[in-house]
């Protein structure tokens, strides 16, 4: 029992982690849908962007930077964000978590 995401956050559970740092985790995603596909989130643990308070207004600014980040890092020409919302939307893992999924750069055979 427990969320899955704050044990891969604690480390408690395995996963390849791509970034870390004192508040957020990056990982690659078990079920890839794109030739890269992480999924980057906060350590905190908020169910999803429904449940985001105005204290965690900083948070999730910084949650766009670390995709940002990781996409620099990654020399990533492009990619998508998605993050979705409730079981309607199709979120299976209840702790807020933005999906970054993209393509290999140019001439890069994987990335
Ligand atoms: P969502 O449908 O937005 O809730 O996305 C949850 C994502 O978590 C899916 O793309 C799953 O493939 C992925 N996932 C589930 N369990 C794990 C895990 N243990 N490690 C890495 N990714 C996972
Ligand atoms: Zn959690």
């Amino acid at each position: 029992m427990g969320c899955l995401f704050c044990k891969i956050a604690e480390k408690t559970l395995p996963a390849k982690i791509e970034y870390e740092d004192d508040r957020f985790s990056v990982f690659h995603d078990i079920h890839p849908k794109a030739p890269l596909h992480l999924l980057i989130i906060p350590k905190k643990h908020i169910q999803s962007v429904d449940h985001v308070a105005i204290e965690d207004k900083e948070l999730m600014g910084e949650l766009i930077l670390v995709a940002q980040k990781v996409a620099r890092a990654k020399n990533l020409r492009g990619y998508k964000l998605q993050i979705n919302v409730g079981r309607e939307a199709g979120q299976i893992v209840d702790h807020l978590h933005l999906h970054l999924l993209a393509r290999p750069p140019d001439g890069q055979a994987d990335i």
